[in-house]
This record gives structure tokens, C-alpha cells and sequence, in this order.
């Protein structure tokens, strides 16, 4: 049988890097010293490509220019390989792993994406594993030859997560990440075990590269002070404002603020309400302090992670230019980031 092929995208992030001894911080490494670091790569059986962003970058620096290179990249070896993994930096992974869901729809093929808190070169890393078992997951199939996972995903500490419900919750614990919405993809004990029931079946492959960020996130906390945002709803620079708020949805009741995003949105903007709480959904209209949201148009957005919302605007902004068409797109479940 043939061996399955796999491209590994290396990106940046802790995984790769080295302690500086003159200047004693982490900075990026070439890719060839996770070959010298985890020599059983070559025993896995699976053929591996390898492909480095010339100049590895600490996540923090990642946007939409990178997210469109990565897609590309896996746009154009997309028929040449069984599966993709992408070692990134674990701290705005989920932000990549979003991004990716919205711009490589209807995937049947898997786009792993994994990293680590250590150094590879760390005794104790926790880089090996979560790099071995992406591997695996990434040229797993199932007996008829289809890809066991065919969306975008993220693979830390036994955990296989669809990529747009994740989140980063530690910034130390080898568990960095949760899926508070969406139960896990995979767990990998002795065995993966592939939670068939919770995984998206492939339809029709398309790249989208257009994304626009002139979105603003605005987390909303008692003593909230509408006129120090003022400047945010202008719809001549910022085309989409994401609200997070309390509980369901609720925000203090405030007549500047309501008049602020009424007006906003009459001139053109969208506005799309989500939950700071780290599980469950904005249900707009169940309380008082959310039904003039419900009113004047502001857009549920369910369960969505933070990191999904942004995305998927930037995503529904850079394909459309209606104001009612990018606000379907955000009510609507695309590639698998909301429960509706
Ligand atoms: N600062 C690093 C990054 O996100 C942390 C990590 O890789 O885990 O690139």
C-alpha cells in the first residue's frame, strides 16, 4: 500500500526554538532540528514534505497576510497529500485554526494544526508528542480510504479540537487549550479514538483568500464608559464591531451606548453580540438588558469563540459588501464554529 503523504508547514512558535545563551531568550530555529530532536519522525509511515515560513515568527505576529500564505500553501499541495500539519505558536493558534475553517471550506482532507509549551529541545517537551500524534492524525483514513478528520483542527495534549471552538486557556499547563462549546474531535490514549459523530464530512474544496480586518472587539465590563468608544462606530474606518458581553448577551442599559450602535448600524455597520463567559451562547431578547440588541439589529452570535467571531467577520467582510449578506453569513453555521 502506499504510503500516505503529509506536508508539514512550519510556522514559528515555541516548538522550534532554541535558548539564546548570550542573549537567554527563545528564538526561532532552523526546521531541520526537529528532525535532530524527534529522529522518529522518519519511522512514522508516512511520507513527509516539508515546508518553512523563511523566517519563523513568534505567533503574536501572525495576521491575515500569513493566514492567506498558509491557505495558499495548502491550497496548492492540496491534491499531492493525504493530510497537512501546521506547527504553529500555541498563543493565537486558535485565532490560525479559525481563520483556516473559513477560508479552506468544504476540506476533505485534515489541516492539523499543533505546537507546544516547551522547546523541543527541552527534556520534558511536550512538543514531541503533540508533533508525532498530528502526524498520525493527519494520514489517518478509514477502511473505504477517506480521511478519518476532513476539516481544520488542533492537536495539544491528547486532544484533537475542531480549530474554530478552540481557545487558549493556560499560559503554562501543557492542556493550553479548551473546547468549551464542541466536545473533543479525538482523544488519543494507547489508541486514537475518533469521535465519529462529532466530525464534519467533506463537500466541495474552496480557497478564500479575501479577508478584511476593519473589525473592532470591544469587551464590555461594569463602569463601562460609551463615550470613551465613540470612535469606534464610524463606519468610514471600522465596518464591523463585535460586541462581548455579559452572560446570554446582556450589557448595561445605557442610552449613549444604544444610541452609539443605533446609529452605527443605520450608517452600514454590523454589529454581532458574543459571550465573554467561556462556555455557552448569547440567547439575545431572554433578559432586558439584551432585547435592544434584539431591536435594532444586532446579530446573535450563539456559541462562537472570540477567536472564531473575528475570523469569520473578517472572513463575511472580505466577501461581501451588503450589509444584509455579511450579516446571514455571520447568523449562519459555516464550517462548523456555531451550534444553530
Ligand atoms: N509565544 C509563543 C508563540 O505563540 C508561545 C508558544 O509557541 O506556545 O509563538
Amino acid at each position: 500500500m502506499q504510503q500516505p503523504k503529509v506536508l508539514i508547514i512550519y510556522t514559528g512558535g515555541t516548538i522550534g526554538m532554541v535558548n539564546d545563551p548570550t542573549s537567554g531568550t527563545l528564538t526561532a530555529f532552523n526546521f531541520n532540528h526537529l528532525y535532530q530532536q524527534i529522529p522518529e519522525i522518519k519511522r512514522l509511515n508516512v511520507q513527509l514534505e516539508t515546508i518553512s515560513f523563511e523566517k519563523p515568527v513568534d505567533s503574536s505576529e501572525m495576521n491575515p497576510t500569513y493566514w492567506k500564505q498558509i491557505a495558499q500553501i495548502i491550497f496548492d499541495h492540496y491534491e499531492s497529500n493525504n493530510g497537512f500539519v501546521i506547527l504553529h505558536g500555541s498563543d493565537t493558534m486558535a485565532y490560525t485554526a479559525s481563520a483556516l475553517s473559513f477560508m479552506l471550506q468544504g476540506l476533505s482532507k485534515p489541516v492539523i494544526l499543533t505546537g507546544s509549551q516547551l522547546p523541543i529541545d527541552e527534556i520534558r517537551t511536550d512538543g514531541r508528542e503533540n508533533v508525532l500524534t498530528s502526524i498520525e492524525i493527519a494520514s489517518a483514513k478509514n477502511s473505504d480510504g477517506s480521511s478519518k478528520i476532513q476539516e481544520v483542527a488542533i492537536y495539544f495534549e491528547n486532544n484533537l479540537f475542531r480549530g474554530n471552538r478552540t481557545t487558549k486557556i493556560s499560559a503554562n499547563a501543557f492542556e493550553a487549550f479548551s473546547s468549551p462549546n464542541f466536545p473533543p474531535l479525538a482523544t488519543a490514549g494507547i489508541h486514537i479514538k475518533y469521535h465519529s459523530n462529532t466530525l464534519i464530512k467533506a463537500n466541495n474544496f474552496q480557497l478564500f483568500t479575501e479577508l478584511d480586518n476593519r473589525v473592532a472587539l470591544l469587551k464590555i465590563f461594569p463602569g463601562f464608559n460609551a463615550s470613551v468608544y465613540q470612535s469606534l462606530f464610524d463606519i468610514t474606518k471600522i465596518k464591523g464591531i463585535i460586541l462581548e458581553t455579559f452572560g446570554a448577551g446582556n450589557a448595561p442599559t445605557d442610552r449613549a451606548f444604544d444610541d452609539l450602535i443605533e446609529k452605527y448600524i443605520a450608517d452600514g455597520g454590523i454589529v454581532l453580540n458574543i459571550t465573554q463567559c467561556n462556555s455557552g451562547s448569547v440567547e439575545q431578547g431572554l433578559y432586558e438588558t439584551s432585547s435592544f440588541f434584539q431591536k435594532v439589529g444586532v446579530i446573535g452570535g450563539g456559541d462562537m469563540t472570540t477567536e472564531a467571531a473575528v475570523c469569520k467577520f473578517m472572513y463575511a467582510l472580505g466577501n461581501n459588501t451588503n450589509q444584509e449578506t455579511v450579516k446571514k453569513v455571520l447568523s449562519q453555521n459555516i464550517s462548523g464554529e456555531l451550534t444553530n
